[in-house]
């Protein structure tokens, strides 16, 4: 229980009061009102959101997208050598075949 002057009129208020018994203002133990205080909030966790989705987009961009892109460039690539293995003939069979 502590007495502050109210932000708006100056009447001593409890620090707990919602309003002020003289002028009805919200919240007059605090320094801005509640909406100032929500405002203020809302613009710095815009900021942050922004930032962090910022930061995630170029990070997305330039990081998984190239890596994507190396996983699914690269086993067409390879697909000629890797998946079409060179027939496997024993030499006598193939002099045989040749020589009729
Ligand atoms: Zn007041």
């Amino acid at each position: 229980m502590s007495l502050v002057s109210c932000r708006a009129c100056g009447h001593q208020v409890d620090t707990s009061a919602l309003a002020c018994p003289r002028c009805g203002a919200t919240d007059p133990g605090s320094k801005i009102s509640r909406q100032q205080r929500n405002a203020i909030y809302f613009a710095i966790q815009l900021i942050i959101w922004s930032t962090i989705l910022g930061f995630g987009g170029w990070y997305v961009w330039h990081s998984l997208i190239p890596l994507a892109k190396q996983y699914i460039v690269k086993p067409v690539a390879e697909t000629p050598a890797g998946l079409t293995p060179a027939p496997i003939i024993p030499a006598h069979r193939a002099a045989t075949a040749t020589g009729g």
